[in-house]
């Protein structure tokens, strides 16, 4: 369906993430030199994981001094360059400022990293992580949808500073990508959505939002029951498979939701009872939406009530299909990714046995 092309460099944003670490693992054993832009490139406790790969690949890892809210810092990273995998957008919920925190370095960043790609004669394609958080906002939007299912031609028409912050950043930066993309002709831009992304890390400590959703199955934080709030996931080396297949298929163009299943909080939890219920406080019964609508502001801020009354108990459906034709995807089950993020947990001291 595509090959993967050694000729040129890339450049990958945010490598030292949980998404883009998979991508740059796949780029390096097949042999791709890959311009990784990160902010600090003298943080060698972030970056040995990298490094270890690098170290076994064909490919070479080439580090840079980059940031998102610093214009022009990706001038020297992207030089010779062929496609850009943009990546690198905070993914936390846990923030005091939501536009400094989140938007700013969600859209500024695009902006910055767009306009070096068209100063950048060599590049032909930026491949942009958005999300699905750019098509929906609250899983009550989902039953909006038509058919009550969200595909590519769907915005998030609902987030804002003030709800659902993180989303309205992927929202507004995914869009100023499509204005930078559609004011020239030179480059294209292929957009990849992933939903909620689960699974063991290149590194096992990321930052990623993700990697904090999962840990409360194994801490105890949820022992006396999970939401059941809606999700859509998808295993971080099926998407980065994704990534690869956006970056390298010829005619590959637009938005691709890549979203392995549809499913809830709880359900995912439980995936992980049958190996580690003995072990560890994993839920095992679903907590009542009037519960945590009571209570769930008082222990975590961003579960406000109206997202409580905009998703919980409120189910996730949207249509994978274009990613599977256009893009070759396949999904792993979901307990696999599960699993193998959990046990990663375990094996790196996240929790302690009962
Ligand atoms: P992550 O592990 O926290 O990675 C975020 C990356 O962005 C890190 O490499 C980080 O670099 C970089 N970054 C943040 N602020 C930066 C700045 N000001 N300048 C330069 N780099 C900066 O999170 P992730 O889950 O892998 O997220 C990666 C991408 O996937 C994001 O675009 C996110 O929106 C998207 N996504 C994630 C999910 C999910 O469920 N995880 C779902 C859909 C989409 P440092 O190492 O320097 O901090």
């Amino acid at each position: 369906m595509f090959k993967i092309d050694t000729s040129a460099p890339v450049m990958v944003t945010g490598a030292t993430g949980f998404v883009a670490g998979w991508l740059v693992k796949s780029l390096l054993e097949a042999g791709v030199t890959v311009h990784a832009p990160v902010r600090d490139p003298a943080n060698l406790a972030k970056l040995k994981y990298l490094e270890a790969i690098a170290e076994k690949s064909p490919g070479d890892l080439k580090y840079f001094k980059a940031d998102l809210l610093d214009d022009g810092s990706y001038a020297e990273a992207i030089k010779g360059c062929a496609i850009v995998w943009h990546t690198a957008s905070p993914f936390t919920t846990n923030v005091k400022d939501p536009q400094k925190e989140l938007v700013d370095p969600a859209q500024l960043g695009t902006r910055n990293v767009l306009e070096e790609a068209n100063r950048t004669p060599s590049i032909q394609r930026v491949v942009l992580t958005s999300s699905c958080a750019a098509i929906y906002g609250d899983n009550a939007d989902v039953a909006k949808a038509p058919g009550g299912v969200l595909t590519e031609d769907i915005w998030n028409t609902t987030s804002s500073l003030t709800h659902q912050a993180y989303s309205f950043s992927k929202t507004v930066a995914e869009k100023e990508a499509w204005k930078i993309a559609d004011a020239q002709s030179r480059w294209d831009l292929v957009v990849v959505n992933p939903s909620l992304v689960v699974g063991p890390g290149v590194n096992p400590h990321a930052t990623s939002e993700s990697f904090s959703l999962v840990k409360q199955f194994g801490d105890g934080t949820l022992k006396s029951g999970a939401p059941r709030i809606g999700f859509g996931a998808v295993d971080v080396r099926d998407l980065a498979q994704a990534h690869i297949a956006a970056g390298f298929t010829v005619d590959a163009e637009g938005r691709h939701i890549i979203s392995g299943h549809e499913t809830n909080l709880l359900e995912m939890a439980m995936t992980l009872l049958e190996k580690y219920g003995d072990d560890y406080p994993i839920p095992r019964k679903a907590m009542p939406k009037w519960l945590i609508w009571l209570v769930g502001p008082v222990v975590n801020k961003t579960l406000t009530r109206k997202v409580v009354s905009l998703n919980v108990d409120v189910p996730w459906r949207a249509d994978n299909s274009k990613g599977i034709r256009a893009l070759g995807m396949h999904y792993r089950p979901l307990a696999e990714s599960m699993t193998d993020m959990f046990q990663q947990m375990i094996d790196n001291g996240y929790f302690k046995k009962r």
